[in-house]
């Protein structure tokens, strides 16, 4: 049942503060207070009505799920609900993006870690390359040394038998 209040033309609600006058009209309560403030006369049917001869309406509302909202509340509810699902679609959205942005930084990360995985591969071929040719070297390092202290034997020989020569002459 829908009830409207004729001053303020919005409907009344269970938890409105709300009176009725002694024609039997029903209206918010501070909506008439100010009318009677104007005029001391039903807005409806224009009964002389005063403050003193106003009632207070008060509802039972039973305390569970089988209160009936009205349409205009149920409306505001049902807005209120398609305006979150809207908020979390998108935020969907924007997680889909970042999750498809993240997937493409993961592969071209991949591509890298590979990209840098060959080149130490390649680097290392390098170095034992390298170590190599330094273990050749040495080699022929020691060999030289060796030919000198040789050559260093060789010419104290000869010039021991120099020496005989000279005693022998
Ligand atoms: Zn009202
Ligand atoms: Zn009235």
């Amino acid at each position: 049942m829908n009830i409207e209040c004729v001053i303020c033309k919005t409907l009344l609600t269970p938890s409105d503060n709300v009176c009725n006058t002694s024609c039997g009209h029903i209206f918010h309560f501070p909506c008439l207070v100010q009318w009677l403030k104007r005029s001391e006369t039903c807005p409806q049917c224009q009964e002389r009505t005063t403050e003193q001869s106003i009632f207070r309406i008060l509802f039972n509302i039973p305390n569970n799920d089988s209160i009936i909202e009205d349409p205009a509340s149920l409306q505001c509810k049902i807005d209120n609900l398609n305006s979150q699902v809207k908020l979390k679609d998108s935020t969907i959205n924007n997680l889909a993006e970042d999750k498809q942005k993240l997937k493409k930084q993961a592969t071209d990360l991949r591509h890298e870690v590979q990209r840098v995985e060959t080149e130490i591969s390649g680097k290392n071929d390098a170095i034992y390359a390298l170590q190599d040719q330094v273990n050749f070297y040495k080699q022929q390092c020691s060999d030289a040394s060796n030919l000198s202290k040789e050559n260093e034997e060789l010419k104290q020989k000869l010039e021991h038998l120099k020496n005989i020569q000279r005693i022998m002459d």
